[in-house]
């Protein structure tokens, strides 16, 4: 199911309930309120008194026709706002449908080691780029602190291993959450979370162990690559189309067993190679920050590593992390975020 259809039907169902006869609310309120005192022998003024109580009823009776009309027209006019709504919902779910089967032969296409795997970096950086040209004013806003509320899809990829998930629901949600918390308060970005997929497809081992350099790079052209890009296809079918023309490309968080290099006492804990991919790689456990797909996330968006209490710091912070308003800039300008 389209997410962007759903949220338009959904914005399009509250506005037909909002339909509704706001007019002859107050028929009751029509009174005669004149001839009130008319002393016993004044007989023109008790006929003027009964003419007005008269006239008076036939305005409320009138007034209370009309207000049915009212309310019946208004019942009509959202009863066809409904029907309108899902209609077009429907039409959007088929489109949208069509576009992700079409993705998905583009994705398995993407998934053949090498040739796939070189295709699919160049064409990752093409759409990055082509989208951060479109959306330059909207980088220069950002940056000057004018930030329209835009969203994120992100969602997460874990593989099992002898048949047992690498990590828990509760390890990843805290990355989850963390991740949705932080970009919501400091980028005014609505993280809008897929779900957790358990994939059945199994992972080589360089799809467990990521080297988080050029090995890893490589990599991604072999086996490793194509398993992300064909669990991504399986697991995160819908709106794959978007992963495909770069534009509000949903992030997916593989979790991974262990990220490389671990030297110098210094733990790598995920990686990302920019916008060489639509996915990141993150270990998730209580000895990680939850921060860390967050972290992940700042790279697929172009940021470099950063000092103090930055996310970006190279060893991720474990509680309150900043970004400054060049960072946040950078981070909404990337084609995975967006307006609609
Ligand atoms: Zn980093």
């Amino acid at each position: 199911m389209g997410r962007v259809c759903k949220e338009a039907e959904d914005a399009a169902v509250a506005a037909c309930n909002g339909i509704a006869c706001n007019e002859f609310t107050n028929c009751n309120g029509i009174q005669c309120n004149s001839f009130t005192g008319c002393s016993w022998w004044n007989v023109p003024c008790h006929v003027a008194r009964a003419a007005c109580v008269a006239a008076m009823a036939i305005a409320r009776a009138a007034c209370w026709v009309a207000r049915g009309v009212c309310v019946l027209a208004a019942e009509a006019v959202k009863a066809a706002c409904m029907i309108a709504a899902a209609v077009a919902r429907a039409a959007c779910e088929l489109v949208n449908f069509v576009l992700d089967i079409v993705a998905f032969v583009v994705e398995l296409i993407l998934s053949i080691p090498i040739l796939g795997g070189i295709i699919r970096t160049i064409w990752n950086w093409v759409t990055e780029i082509a989208w951060r040209a479109f959306g330059l004013v909207d980088f220069f806003l950002s940056w000057a602190g004018i930030r329209f509320r835009k969203k994120m899809y992100f969602g997460v990829i874990v593989p099992s291993v002898d048949g047992v998930v690498i990590a828990s629901d509760a390890d990843i949600m805290n990355q989850v959450n963390a991740a949705s918390t932080f970009y919501d308060t400091t980028c005014n970005i609505n993280m809008i979370f897929s779900g957790i997929c358990h994939t059945g497809v199994p992972p080589p081992e360089g799809g467990l162990t990521v080297s988080c350099d050029a090995t890893g790079f490589f990599n991604d052209w072999w086996l490793p690559g194509s398993y992300f890009e064909f669990a991504s296809a399986t697991c995160k079918f819908t709106d794959g189309f978007r992963r495909v023309i770069g534009y509000g490309a949903e992030i997916i968080i593989f979790i991974v067993r262990n990220v490389t290099p671990d030297t110098g006492g210094s733990n790598t804990r995920g990686c990302s190679f920019s916008s060489t991919h639509n996915y990141v790689v993150v270990e998730a456990g209580p000895a990680v920050s939850n921060f860390m797909a967050s972290h992940e996330m700042g790279h697929a968006c172009w940021l470099p590593h950063d000092s103090g209490t930055n996310l970006m710091n190279g060893t991720v912070p474990f509680t309150n992390p900043t970004l400054s308003a060049l960072q946040i800039a950078t981070i909404r300008w990337s084609k995975h975020c967006v307006y609609i």
